[in-house]
């Protein structure tokens, strides 16, 4: 088969599918592989470097796409890049495919067999597939760096001749992925730390990470799906959860919030009253910024400072840690092609296989988004 791993065209994209390191991988395969010029440079990888790994070098995307069976790719394609594909060629990308309806439907019009890789199942087998949580990982690290650059106190505390400085407070919401490492990150610069999340299982997670879990009266739900996802909660639900956390507040310098719901707009949990009520000075990183933010003033791609408050509507922070982020994908992509190339024709028996297909042979197939298409998304 010839892979092609293409630039990434989406503004301020800086990674890349696969790095020199794992193209070996590919090769052993007996597979070949074509990277497109300058595909590697927002993450400081040469082309020289992927010739010396064993890829080639296509001087155009269109020449990478119509010789290539198989696309790896960060981005979703847009309608150009989905117009270059092979007939019949192999797609195996983040699609966010219920935001991209027009785009599914190119891609079975195309009769591409596309693979989203949010739509790869969250179980134990996939772990070393699982983007998800790779980039999840890099963006809670990269969350509080962004914090504490924008807050003009420092994390940890200092006893000098000068005098004391008390730590800052950071508050994360959604002890998820991303949570848990901005919490571990906040942690290790030295600030005391506190979080929430609806998920029980996430308390002893919190705690054995040194932080404190923030303890809340809410209404009785069932708040996790079987995969492991937070459902949906209730208005009642969401009110009391932010009278809570309008309570803490006033008394914490920096908010890290990252609830998210599978498939759905983020809840809101800090209104602009509660923002208010916050220390002039104090900042929120709104990791939820793209699916609507957690903030009801934030704005995607934007810092802004309402009420004294910075408010950063963070949107792919992966993008600014280009080299690890490129090399958490590229394992996790080129361990989902291993898995997806073990059966030629593709497996869709295989839970992971199925799991993750969004289009093929001229359909779309995952029932999720063809419910949404036939409903009329766009
Ligand atoms: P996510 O990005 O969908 O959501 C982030 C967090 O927001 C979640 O922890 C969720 O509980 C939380 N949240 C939702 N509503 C909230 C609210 N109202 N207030 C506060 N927090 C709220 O989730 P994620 O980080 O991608 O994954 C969540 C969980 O999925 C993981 O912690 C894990 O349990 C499970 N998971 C399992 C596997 C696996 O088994 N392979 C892999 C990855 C994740």
């Amino acid at each position: 088969m010839k892979i092609g791993i293409p630039k990434e065209t989406v503004s301020g994209e800086t990674r890349i599918a696969v790095i020199p390191s794992m193209i070996s991988t590919l090769t052993k395969m007996e597979h070949e592989v074509l990277v497109e010029k300058d595909a590697g440079a927002g993450a400081s990888f040469s082309d020289q470097q992927f010739t010396d790994a064993g890829a080639k070098i296509a001087g155009s995307s269109k020449d990478l796409y119509q010789s290539s069976d198989i696309i790896l790719k960060v981005q979703p394609p847009d309608e150009k890049e989905a117009g270059l594909f092979k007939e019949g060629s192999t797609l195996v990308s983040f699609l966010a495919p219920l935001d991209n309806l027009l785009l599914v439907k190119k891609l079975a019009e195309r009769k591409i067999t596309s693979f989203s890789m949010e739509f790869v199942p969250r179980i134990t087998r996939a772990q070393s597939m699982d983007a998800l949580s790779s980039m999840a990982t890099i963006g809670g690290y990269k969350a509080v760096l962004i914090a504490a650059n924008h807050l003009g106190k420092i994390f940890p505390l200092l006893m000098t001749a000068a005098g004391s400085i008390p730590p800052a407070t950071v508050f994360v919401l959604g002890a998820g992925v991303a949570g848990l490492q901005a919490i571990a990150t906040a942690k290790r610069l030295g600030a005391k730390v506190e979080a929430f999340d609806p998920r029980p299982a996430v308390k002893e997670q919190v705690k054995s990470l040194g932080a404190q879990f923030v303890e809340m009266e809410l209404p009785e739900e069932d708040v996790e799906t079987k995969g492991g996802y937070a459902k949906e909660q209730s208005d009642a639900f969401l009110v009391k959860e932010q009278e809570a956390i309008a309570a803490r507040l006033p008394k914490v310098d920096v908010v890290i919030t990252t609830a998210q719901i599978f498939g759905k707009k983020a809840p809101i949990l800090i209104t602009e009253e509660m923002v208010k009520m916050m220390r002039p000075g104090s900042v929120i990183v709104d990791m939820a910024a793209e699916q609507g933010g957690n903030c009801e003033l934030t704005k995607a791609n934007e810092t802004i400072e309402k009420h004294n408050v910075t408010i950063q509507g963070a949107v792919n922070l992966p993008a600014l840690v280009p080299v690890h982020a490129s090399q958490m994908y590229s394992k996790n992509i080129t361990n989902l092609l291993k898995h997806l190339l073990q059966a030629t024709p593709y497996d869709f028996e295989d839970e992971i296989t199925k799991g993750a297909c969004i289009t093929h042979d001229g359909k779309i197939v995952n029932e999720m988004v063809a419910d949404a298409v036939q409903k009329g998304g766009k």
